[in-house]
């Protein structure tokens, strides 16, 4: 599943090839992903200039000129950069195709992304407006951590993974960052101490913006604005490196399994 490094890498990537071209037309071919694609946005893009690519959460941005479309990459979700006339390939759900006949495309075999279109601000949308805090904006900090985890039997690689509490943090960036941190993933949240908790927004932070440098991760189905994959997955510290020796002090890495999803782990780095 793309993450926020992997969103991330792919709004440099439109911004370099895509912004401050025109949009030609909008094809849609699949209107059913996740929520239904309203069709009256084709006539509504077409024409308008690419301004700017932002990004909220896993949201991404793409600014034009009278409104804002809200894209999500969902499970399985890539955009790439192609000539205009470059084969449809399988999957292939809509395409923004721009004056200088590239073409920026939308392949998602599962189906769980999503197209949106809205004239008001984007942060209102109802997408949008009720989304937690995200750990590049100054109100996810050590006191916020502290505020949500005091109290709560839970396990903190659980809290990291809730998006009503911080959103953009799965499954890879929090092993990642729970043993940059020191901490074990099993850990009741509400033990976590001050300090604590401003070294693991730090590792929050440092894990997510080695994996935005790298280009993101290398994953099964993820693949980069330009179609390359990412470059990150030699540096991963734990993360599917279950059986192999730690980067750090050599104990093999050990993986539980919490919420039905794989967390990995060194006992020596991070104990209990
Ligand atoms: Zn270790």
């Amino acid at each position: 599943m793309p993450e926020l490094p992997e969103v991330e890498a792919t709004r440099r990537g439109i911004e370099r090839a895509a912004v401050g071209r025109r949009i030609r037309e909008l094809r849609l071919y699949e209107a059913r992903l996740r929520w239904p694609v309203d069709p009256t946005i084709v006539d509504e893009v077409a024409g308008q200039q690419l301004c700017a690519a932002g990004r909220r959460a896993k949201y991404l941005l793409l600014v034009l000129e009278r409104g804002t479309l809200i894209l999500h990459l969902g499970m399985s979700g890539s955009l790439r950069i192609l000539p205009a006339d470059a084969p449809l390939r399988k999957h292939d759900q809509f395409e923004l195709l721009l004056a200088n006949d590239t073409t920026l495309r939308f392949n998602d075999p599962r189906r769980f992304g999503s197209l949106h279109y809205t004239r008001e601000d984007p942060a209102r949308h109802r997408l949008l407006q009720h989304l937690a805090p995200e750990p590049f904006t100054p109100d996810f900090d050590a006191a916020y951590l502290r505020r949500i985890t005091r109290g709560r039997r839970v396990a903190i690689k659980q809290v990291l993974m809730n998006s009503r509490l911080v959103t953009g943090v799965g499954n890879i960036y929090a092993s990642e960052a729970l043993f940059r941190a020191r901490i074990h993933p099993r850990r009741r949240a509400g033990r976590l101490t001050e300090k604590d908790c401003a070294r693991l927004v730090r590792a929050v932070r440092g894990a997510l913006s080695a994996a935005i440098r790298a280009g993101g991760t290398t994953l099964r189905d993820y693949v980069g604005i330009d179609g390359n994959p990412g470059a990150f997955r030699q540096r991963l510290y734990v993360y599917e490196r279950d059986g192999q020796r730690c980067r750090r002090c050599g104990t093999l890495i050990r993986t539980i399994t919490q919420g039905q999803r794989s967390s990995y782990f060194c006992l020596h780095c991070q104990p209990k």
